[in-house]
């Protein structure tokens, strides 16, 4: 089966380098930069190079995993939705609105992250909002 290149973006940063991500049976084997691309212009850093490294991992988490006794367990949604909410009300209660926060990431959506700060202020009603390009 012949190798394909589907063009996207990278979703490391905000810049938005242009990325091909190469496939081969529908499984990604790789990625390369876009030549024509008018923000990375045929470059991409290490990251971008790097990205398609954790499609496809084995140890990569695509459910909800919960630690009980120190010990990671497979969680459905509905039970994981429930020990957030449970967790933060009990905090927030005890210590109040500041002793909660939510930490976002450089690599989701400004949609996603505006979200994230909106929920953070109205829900939880904190300013603790953060993301992990300054840790
Ligand atoms: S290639 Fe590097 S600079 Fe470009 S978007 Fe990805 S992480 Fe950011």
């Amino acid at each position: 089966m012949a190798i394909k290149t589907t063009q996207t973006i990278c979703p490391f940063c905000g810049t938005g380098c242009g990325l091909g991500v190469r496939t081969e049976n529908d499984k990604v084997i790789g990625v390369e930069p876009i030549k024509n691309h008018p923000v990375s212009k045929g470059r991409l850093c290490s990251k971008g190079w790097s990205s398609a490294f954790g499609i496809g991992h084995e140890d990569r988490i695509t459910h909800p995993m919960i630690r009980e006794n120190g010990e990671l367990r497979r969680a459905s949604w509905d039970e994981a939705l429930d020990k957030i909410h449970s967790e933060f009300s009990y905090y927030r209660e005890k210590n109040g609105p500041q002793s909660v926060g939510m930490i976002s990431c450089a690599r989701a959506t400004n949609e996603d992250n505006y979200a994230i700060q909106k929920f953070a202020r109205t829900a939880l009603l904190t300013n603790n909002v953060d993301h992990c390009a300054r840790i």
